[in-house]
């Protein structure tokens, strides 16, 4: 239940970073990083080659050929319809997360260029409520396949989620169904829909739209499952692979098509698309 707020609608309103500092420490090797050394490396440390995460605008940044992204996404923002409240009002959880990343919601679509063919693009973004998918999010997923199909071209969906957002409760686990719906129609139609699975890929999201790209592309490092290890051996009393959850695994086992370095993931993206598009 996403609601229209045309007037009051947020655009991407941070375009400046926020954090005034000029280094950071990698929490992988340690080493202190000038910042924009790690940015300007598609936020990898130099050092050891960690990922860090990418917000959904530098996401985008990384991907397209250069100025050639239109923010697409409705004017829409999350209702509060169950009233839910957990350490603190759902409302006031959403105004948080709106004023630390500068989005309306964890999604932005964009009508873009890569290597030269028009795409449409939705981009998660894991800083706003874990990129968990609820009515806002469904919509505007579904908002960037009716968008392909209007314009006759490949949709690209780029995830980085948690899953559900459980303060919608039933709301947002019925956008599973709905986005899979309109992706049928996008497969009615005959254009290709290509997934790539980021750090993390999980519940929800991974259980429907992420999982149903015609090719499916995991960001080397990526975690892709349902529930998280623990629970899962607590529920079936087993020890799992370690490699369990992992980019390797998901391959192994054919829940994913390719898994790529995320200084090629461009490349990679180009070359599908190139295969699916006829120029
Ligand atoms: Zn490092």
């Amino acid at each position: 239940m996403a609601i229209f707020k045309d007037k009051h609608y947020l655009r991407v309103k941070l375009d400046k970073e926020t954090d005034e500092s000029l280094w950071m420490q990698c929490k992988s090797c340690g080493e202190l990083v000038f910042k924009r050394r790690v940015r300007e490396n598609n936020n990898i440390c130099p050092y050891c080659g960690e990922y860090f995460f990418l917000t959904a605008r530098e996401r985008i940044e990384s991907l397209i050929d250069e100025g050639s992204f239109t923010d697409i996404s409705k004017p829409i923002m999350a209702a509060d319809p169950l009233l839910f409240q957990d350490t603190k009002p759902y409302p006031q959880r959403i105004e948080d997360a709106q004023e630390k990343t500068g989005l309306a919601d964890a999604i932005i679509i964009g009508s873009v260029v890569i290597s030269e063919i028009a795409v449409i693009i939705g981009v998660m973004d894991f800083r706003f409520i874990g990129g968990s998918m609820g009515s806002v999010m469904g919509e505007q997923i579904c908002h960037g396949m009716e968008e392909a199909i209007r314009n006759q071209c490949p949709f690209i969906l780029v995830s980085s989620s948690g899953g559900a957002r459980i303060q919608e409760g039933i709301l947002s686990l019925m956008q599973m169904a709905k986005t899979s719906v309109v992706r049928a129609q996008l497969a009615e139609q005959r254009l290709p829909f290509i997934s790539v699975m980021t750090y993390p890929t999980t519940a929800g999201v991974q259980a429907s739209i992420a999982s149903l790209g015609d090719v499916i592309i995991a960001e080397k490092g990526a975690m892709i499952g349902f529930a998280g290890r623990r629970v899962i051996r607590g529920t079936i009393a087993e020890e799992l692979p370690p490699n369990y959850q992992t980019d390797s695994f998901a391959l192994e086992h054919g829940s994913i098509d390719r898994v790529a370095n995320r200084e090629h993931l461009r490349e990679e993206l180009s070359n599908v698309l190139r295969f699916f598009v006829r120029q």
